[in-house]
């Protein structure tokens, strides 16, 4: 069993931009894993199966080369 198949990614979108979502799983037995979203650079925490939406709670994703922030 995928603990985010296809037509759960069609129905999320990212919460800041509505953009389209990249799933990541980091624990397949405990269904845990992350949904990247590459336009904000965010990655939503997936708990258990249960993905938590909100932007504020979402983890910055590492850009190496692209962030030259002041
Ligand atoms: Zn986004």
């Amino acid at each position: 069993m995928t603990m985010l198949d296809q037509q759960l990614l069609e129905i999320l979108a990212c919460a800041s931009c509505k953009g389209p979502l990249e799933v990541m799983v980091t624990d397949p037995e405990r269904n845990d894993g992350k949904l990247l979203c590459r336009r904000c650079n965010l990655a939503y925490i997936v708990t258990n199966g249960l993905p938590n939406m909100l932007p504020e709670q979402a983890e910055k994703i590492e850009t190496p080369e692209d962030q030259h922030m002041g």
